[in-house]
């Protein structure tokens, strides 16, 4: 009771009169506060949708969407201060200093109106006009004036100037379908409203309240004049000098509104899909010029493709070290010649990878050690089970350097040397790479992986190259390999040998280093390229969306000479320098890229991956012993008794030597013409001549399958033997059966029956050879 008390004993202190002006006062503001809550959010939620709009990283506009209701109204923003100056001139001189209602603005129009009997003057604030623009322009009627004004109130209690005028601004209709300062500014001046000229913003000034005075014509006259006297009204308040204002007025009118930019469709695209917070604005890491280059060359080249049948293409450039997106095409044909297509976004879609994947094996077998830089590697007609892959040129090598079968992506030593590494090991190697599209099993690709049998997608791919060339420029990388071993890859796909085409567009782009590789998908559906520099990494993509193949899609007609073009309008670039810290010297053998063996005739000194540990032996070079002439091959026996004629007691000449199995260098020694055939043994010679021919197709312990031909009749197989001396003749057996005898080539063709079989060679010299292998039923 005593607190009770207490507040009686204190309000009869206070008077009557006061308590209820206390009262009155306090409601008055509790429904204020109310309101503010209240009328205001309600509000805003009426405006209407956004356009979408991508920035480059100057906060250029480099790609907007007009809004769902069919205009271009960006997200409210910033007010310049030009702009904001002129506009406040124009429209409320006394917006800094009212309440949302200027009476004496509205005392004026009141007389005015009622001289002219009608509304001539509407006596609103900025704060009035942008209710009304938020309420979507009702009719002008005095109650609605009065509302507009109560609400004004409110909003000027509740917002800050500054966020005022920016609703203002955003709202404002500048004519069609223009609404808002930052389409206007860029539709009709073609640049961001903090670039506004004091002449271009006074124009944008006068606009709001007559918007049809913008098309050019008639009205130009009455749109000048009011611009200019807005001009000498800025002036006459010193907000402008006279040498603005002189200048301002010598600017000509806005002329043809510019179109709204779309130069970055598919990236906007991606940015609006996983935007999580319904983002409209998006300043990204784009480069306008850059942006702008990719798009007009890839229109360009695709163009002349899509009179071959293939419609698509897109390209995508990074800065390398960042891996920011530089520029950003997803497709071709924005002019409206792909309708169905265009929407594709081939720079995220799943597609093969092509020869993409090669430099990753390379690299990860010169860490491993099982491969040295130039260490030959085989190219020979291969199986392995059904699976019979090409290289796509009808021509074997043999044995050829691995850097040059990397540049040339021959197939078959790709196919080979992932057999070797193992499938499981190189998914692995490309995950850590930063591909995600490999979710299937090592069992599941199979070696066909190597080839574009996985799919990935072109941004990973393009980060994956760059990532390489951070590793080998020793920057923070997440590339699985060493600084070394990366280094030697990207050293080798700048440099090394190109098939005649390609070497036409290295030396067209002589002036720059670039590491690059070319692959296209089986079938022709995918012709890519990706090039790397320290600073650059652009990656192209030809084909048609559809994945419809086309014979002319060869990568090295398409993707590469667009990959070419981008980098010819890109700046200077660099090159890093060898880590020599990273890498150790190795002695090889000059033939075969092997580290030197104790046979090897002669060697050089080369760097290799410092990870990598013990490169294996030339398997290749051993000792051979001739006659002291040369001329023949021959033991020691062979040189003594009767039968050694002039021979006869002479010591054999020893001599280290490069000699391969007859099965490689019987391809090898037509495409590698220093090599030197050794000279058959002489005559008489009776030793074993175990190597003098072997059998290079079929391979023991395999499955094929032989295709039935076109008319159903079983098909055939071409087995193949090669021999050391032209002199040999081969005697061919299956299952028992004679087949016949070959000299010079040596190809049999048989159609075997389905099960398993023995094949027997016999040769002149009476050494026997045997293959075991199986044929499948189809
Ligand atoms: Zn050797």
């Amino acid at each position: 009771m005593k607190v009770f008390d207490l507040i009686k004993n204190r309000l009869c202190k206070i008077s009557r009169k006061k308590a209820v002006l206390l009262i009155i006062i306090s409601s008055l503001l509790f429904f204020l506060l109310l309101c503010t809550l209240i009328i205001p959010p309600s509000l805003l939620k009426k405006s209407p949708g956004y356009s979408y709009a991508l920035y480059d990283t100057n906060g250029l506009l480099l790609g907007a969407r007009v809004a769902s209701d069919e205009q271009w109204r960006f997200e409210p923003s910033q007010v310049p201060v030009k702009f904001k100056k002129a506009i406040i001139t124009y429209e409320d001189k006394r917006f800094n200093y009212h309440l949302g209602v200027d009476l004496f603005s509205i005392a004026r129009a009141i007389n005015q109106n009622a001289k002219s009997n009608r509304i001539v003057s509407g006596g609103s604030t900025i704060t009035m006009q942008t209710i009304r623009l938020l309420y979507g322009n009702p009719k002008r009627t005095y109650p609605q004036k009065i509302r507009e004004a109560f609400i004004a109130f409110i909003f000027e209690l509740r917002f800050s100037k500054k966020k005022i005028l920016e609703l203002y601004s955003a709202y404002a209709p500048f004519g069609g379908n223009v609404v808002g300062l930052e389409a206007a500014s860029w539709r009709y001046f073609n640049r961001p409203p903090s670039e506004l000229t004091w002449a271009e913003a006074a124009t944008l000034a006068v606009l709001p309240n007559q918007p049809a005075l913008v098309y050019p014509g008639a009205n130009s006259s009455i749109l000048l004049e009011k611009r200019n006297s807005l001009l000498q009204n800025l002036y006459d308040k010193n907000i402008i000098d006279l040498k603005t204002l002189s200048m301002a007025l010598e600017e000509e009118l806005p002329a043809k509104p510019y179109p709204l930019p779309n130069a970055a469709y598919h990236y906007l695209d991606y940015l609006i899909y996983n935007s999580r917070n319904k983002k409209t604005k998006f300043y990204t890491s784009l480069d306008y010029t850059m942006q702008k280059n990719t798009f007009r060359i890839i229109e360009y080249w695709s163009q002349e493709f899509a009179r071959r049948g293939i419609d698509n293409a897109a390209a995508l450039v990074l800065d390398t070290q960042t891996l920011d997106i530089l520029a950003y095409c997803g497709n071709t044909g924005a002019d409206g010649r792909n309708e169905e297509s265009y929407a594709v976004d081939i720079i995220q879609a799943k597609r093969s990878s092509g020869s993409l994947l090669k430099p990753f094996l390379y690299a990860a077998m010169l860490d491993s050690g099982e491969l040295l830089p130039d260490q030959l590697v085989i190219d020979i007609p291969t199986r392995i089970g059904s699976y019979k892959p090409d290289n796509n040129i009808p021509k074997y090598s043999g044995l050829v350097p691995a850097s040059e079968a990397l540049t040339r992506s021959l197939n078959i030593p790709a196919i080979r040397e992932l057999q070797i590494f193992g499938l499981n090991r190189f998914l692995d190697i490309l995950k850590k790479s930063g591909f995600t599209t490999f979710t299937r099993s090592a069992d599941d690709y199979g070696l066909p992986l190597i080839l574009g049998g996985g799919e990935i997608t072109m941004q990973e791919g393009a980060r994956a190259y760059a990532n390489l060339m951070n590793k080998a420029c020793g920057y923070n990388s997440i590339s699985p390999f060493s600084r070394g071993s990366a280094w030697l890859t990207i050293e080798t796909l700048a440099t090394g040998i190109r098939p005649d085409d390609e070497a036409n567009w290295q030396s067209y782009m002589n002036s720059k280093k670039i590491a690059w590789k070319t692959g296209t998908s089986n079938g022709n559906r995918d012709a890519w390229a990706i090039g790397v520099t320290p600073q650059y990494t652009v990656a192209v993509w030809v084909g048609n969306a559809s994945g419809k193949g086309n014979p002319d899609l060869k990568s090295v007609s398409t993707s590469a000479p667009i990959m070419f073009d981008i980098f010819s309008t890109l700046p200077q670039t660099t090159w890093p320098d060898m880590p020599q810290e990273e890498l150790l010297p190795q002695l090889v053998c000059a033939h075969s890229g092997y580290a030197a063996g104790p046979n090897c005739p002669d060697t050089k000194m080369i760097f290799r991956s410092k990870k990598a540990i013990s490169p294996k032996l030339c398997p290749y070079c051993t000792t051979i012993s001739f006659t002291p002439d040369g001329k023949y091959r021959a033991s020691a026996e062979d040189l003594t008794g009767q039968q050694a004629g002039i021979y006869n007691g002479s010591l054999p000449k020893i001599e280290k030597h490069f000699v391969l199995p007859p099965y490689l260098e019987y391809w090898y020694k037509n495409t590698n013409l220093a090599y030197q055939p050794l000279p058959d043994f002489v005559p008489w010679h009776t030793a074993s001549t175990k190597d003098s021919f072997s059998i290079v197709f079929p391979q023991s312990g395999t499955n094929y399958i032989i295709p039935v031909e076109l008319d159903g009749s079983p098909g055939a197989m071409v087995m193949q033997a090669a021999t050391r001396s032209s002199e040999s003749v081969l005697y061919w057996d299956l299952d028992g059966h004679f087949l016949g005898l070959t000299e010079r080539v040596h190809e049999m063709t048989v159609a075997p029956s389905p099960g398993k079989h023995t094949l027997t060679v016999t040769d002149n010299n009476g050494t026997i050879q045997k293959r075991f292998f199986e044929i499948l039923e189809q």
